[in-house]
């Protein structure tokens, strides 16, 4: 079941969404080589409850940490570890989801860390590009296919693939809702738009094939099957009449760079 949101409710969500953006650049800080992914995710835990909220990932389905970190060839759900350090040239995908006064908000942001491939940066570059032509799709009287469609059409035409297994999401209550919001589709199919729904948009891209498979040891860890690098940036996104109202911001984590 959909559950349309007030204004207010709105408002309460992007505060948390805001906060989540917040902990993203503060964690950003620390993407360095050498560094563990454990650290990064103590960081980022801490920088949560300072700021009043609670980590929602953590516990969630028994996931044990607060950020899922996913490094290189991991698509998401990586888990953080102390044997797990950063290296340059790596990319570091971040996801975060908090609960601040009841409402949740829920953004991804793929960092890098040192020189990095410029074909992986050209990656991360469309990947990004296709999360906002699917944000654009986030006016009442669209479908939720209209969204996959374009995040699929931009990352296909510049020879990328699209993970079929993981989806977007409703988002705000709580941490996935109805409807999911697949990255890819046709146009004018799934449910309907309206004022009022709150959505995270989170396009996982690949450089190779779209294949991926999950760890049988953990559980989680969502990795390419061709071990090629895969892409991951998430906003949340409140339906408007006619303009989406994006929610959640990369704005902090671009201004550290
Ligand atoms: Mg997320
Ligand atoms: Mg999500």
């Amino acid at each position: 079941m959909i559950r349309l949101k007030t204004q207010e409710e709105i408002e309460l969500i992007r505060e948390s969404a805001l906060l989540v953006g917040k902990t993203l650049a503060e964690v950003g800080k620390y993407v360095k080589p050498g560094v563990t992914t454990a650290f990064l995710d103590k960081i980022g835990e801490q920088f949560i409850r300072d700021n009043g909220a609670t980590p929602v990932f953590k516990g969630y389905n028994g996931f044990p940490a607060a950020l899922c970190i996913s490094v290189n060839d991991v698509v998401v759900h990586g888990i953080p570890s102390e044997d797990m350090f950063i290296k340059d040239g790596d990319i570091v995908s971040i996801d975060c989801g908090t609960n601040l006064n009841g409402y949740i908000g829920d953004s991804a942001y793929t960092f890098t860390c040192g020189e990095v491939r410029p074909e992986v940066l050209r990656l991360l570059k469309v990947t990004k590009e296709a999360l906002y032509l699917g944000l654009e799709k986030c006016v009442e009287g669209n479908r939720v296919g209209d969204i996959g469609h374009a995040i699929q059409t931009h990352c296909e035409k510049n020879g990328y693939t699209v993970v079929r297994e993981l989806c977007g999401h409703g988002v705000g209550l709580k941490l996935h809702e109805d409807p999911s919001v697949s990255n890819f589709g046709v146009k004018g199919t799934g449910p309907l738009l309206k004022e009022g729904m709150v959505i995270a948009v989170e396009p996982m891209i690949n450089l190779g094939s779209k294949n991926v498979k999950f760890s049988q040891e953990d559980g989680w860890t969502c990795r390419t099957k061709d071990g090629k690098p895969s892409a991951h940036f998430e906003h949340d996104v409140a339906i408007g009449k006619h303009a989406p109202d994006i929610l959640s911001s990369f704005e902090p984590i671009e201004n550290i760079k």
